[in-house]
């Protein structure tokens, strides 16, 4: 392994998957690349069919002696693993931005992030708790009981390498389920050193198990083997949705966070300053790879030119470079379609008469390096506000009326994330109730904690993480109804 940096542990960087407590070399190999200079960090095994059914079978073996395990035995554990990740945040937020990109200090603040989690639900473990319920009649007694779905498994992103991980671990273990986990190939050392620390902090063999590989063949045997019982997934919508409908084969639980198209909303009436600030939170934290990025700014005419002016100053000022390198604001894209993307969408919003205020190309030389963009009067029929850009562009776009405002913010398939900044006491429930989105920022860009349920309507996906209701999606529900003399 050609690992550029030193870490404390250097134990944590694993070029071997993680299934039943061992670790798994394969003879086929992915190499995982830096997107801040495209050089080789290593390489992972390309395992498939085979190794997922074995993983799935050793996730079965293990989850009936966890499940028997008592919630506050679980609970422990669940925390000693977030407490572990704390214990080398500096390790694992090297590993992270050496494979993801982001600066390093957005890195550590993940770390936090994934680590929380776990924490949360080491705590919500312990308050699973089933009813007794009014019988139907006076001879028979009704219990309701709360149990594990049994073995999950789970596909996630490169975005978050961690805590798209801990989101779903944390709920599923504090349950009493087992995982079988295929993380994004582009960023598989952050999950494997996540394993090392589950094994650290006491997670028995066969409980939560990595695979790295191909997607297509572990992905299908997730989907169609009986013994996965619930199928978890964060990525873009249209995987998404091909893997939910193979999971109706089995009849499978299913949970799915997918792509958003966030408005951020702008009337004349809000704290110009609070709004950039916001504005630069939502839209560049990442590099504008978030699935709660604003993706297009929705701005009333009174206040377009001194938001824009002022927007488009703050953004010209971040320091573009590699995540290690120095104070960063900005790192690299995660890949060459990356950079294509949000090159097609410039050219596309500029050739419908967009103007550039700053930015608009992509950064010659090494590197995934796209400038950090703003771009005004921006129509609405542009491919940046139709498709999730995922890049550093802030489009914005001009309305008149809170009407046009609303109708332009629900004209999407989308509905995680929106925002809306207004200092109208009235303006700010109605436009709340309004949108069609499963998370609303009121006059603040950043939405997301642990204890806030997590997700969106629409085609943006189904069910929620984080929160106590997180917990929700690893439950059976299973009524006992008892005779009585
Ligand atoms: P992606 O859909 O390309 O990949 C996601 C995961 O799916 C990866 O692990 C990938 O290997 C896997 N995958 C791809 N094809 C597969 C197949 N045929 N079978 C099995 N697995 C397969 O998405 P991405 O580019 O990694 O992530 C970015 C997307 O994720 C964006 O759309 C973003 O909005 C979304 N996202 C959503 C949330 C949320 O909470 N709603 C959070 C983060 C990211």
């Amino acid at each position: 392994m050609t690992f550029p940096h030193n870490l404390f542990r250097p134990d944590l960087l694993k070029e071997a998957a993680f299934i039943d407590g061992l670790w798994v070399e394969g003879a086929a190999k992915i190499s995982v690349t830096n997107p801040a200079d495209g050089s080789v960090l290593g390489t992972v095994p390309n395992l498939g069919a085979e190794e997922t059914k074995r993983a799935i079978t050793s996730a079965c073996q293990a989850q009936g002696e966890w499940r028997k395990l008592a919630a506050k035995a679980r609970g422990t554990i669940l925390r000693r693993w977030g407490e572990l990740m704390l214990a080398h945040q500096e390790d694992l937020a090297t590993i992270l931005t050496l494979e993801q990109g982001k600066p390093f200090t957005e890195a550590k603040g993940e770390v936090i992030y994934a680590a929380s989690f776990l924490e949360w639900f080491a705590e919500e473990a312990r308050r699973i708790n089933g009813e007794l319920i009014q019988p139907h009649a006076s001879d028979r007694r009704l219990a309701v009981r709360k149990e594990p779905v049994g073995v999950v498994a789970a596909v996630t992103p490169w975005n978050f390498p961690l805590a798209m991980i801990t989101r779903k671990a944390g709920p599923a273990l504090a349950a009493g389920c087992s995982l079988v986990l295929k993380p994004s190939e582009l960023t598989p050392f952050s999950a494997l050193a996540l394993a090392v620390l589950a094994e650290e902090a006491g997670v028995p063999a066969g409980i939560f198990n990595v695979l790295t590989g191909d997607a297509a063949p572990i992905g299908e045997v997730m989907t169609t083997d009986p013994r996965v019982r619930k199928f978890t997934f964060t990525g873009s919508t249209g995987v998404g949705k091909m893997l939910a409908a193979q999971c109706m084969s089995t009849v499978k639980r299913v949970s799915l966070e997918l792509g958003g198209n966030a408005p951020f909303i702008v009337f004349d009436d809000a704290d110009i300053e609070s709004a950039v600030e916001g504005a630069l939170m939502s839209k560049f934290r990442n590099t504008g790879q978030t699935c709660v990025c604003a993706n297009r700014f929705l701005v009333q005419d009174g206040i377009f030119d001194v938001f824009s002016r002022r927007l488009a100053e703050r953004v010209s000022q971040f320091v573009v470079g590699a995540g290690m390198s120095g104070p960063t604001d900005q790192g690299p894209l995660i890949d060459g379609r990356a950079v294509a993307k949000a090159s097609v969408h410039v050219d596309d919003a500029v050739a419908r008469g967009a103007r550039i205020l700053t930015g608009g190309y992509a950064i010659k030389g090494e590197g995934n390096f796209f400038l950090p963009t703003v771009l005004a009067d921006v129509p609405a029929e542009a491919l940046l506000c139709k498709e999730e850009t995922f890049g550093p562009i802030a489009g914005l776009v001009r309305f008149i009326s809170e009407g046009e405002a609303i109708e332009m913010a629900n004209d999407t398939p989308a509905g995680l994330a929106s925002y809306v900044y207004t200092r109208d006491l009235d303006r700010s429930i109605r436009v709340s109730e309004s949108l069609e989105y499963g998370m609303v920022g009121l006059n603040t860009g950043l939405i997301s904690t642990e204890v806030a349920p997590f997700g969106g309507v629409k085609e943006s996906g189904l069910g929620r993480e984080g929160s106590h209701w997180g917990i929700d999606d690893y439950i059976e529900l299973k009524v006992v109804c008892t005779g009585v003399n």
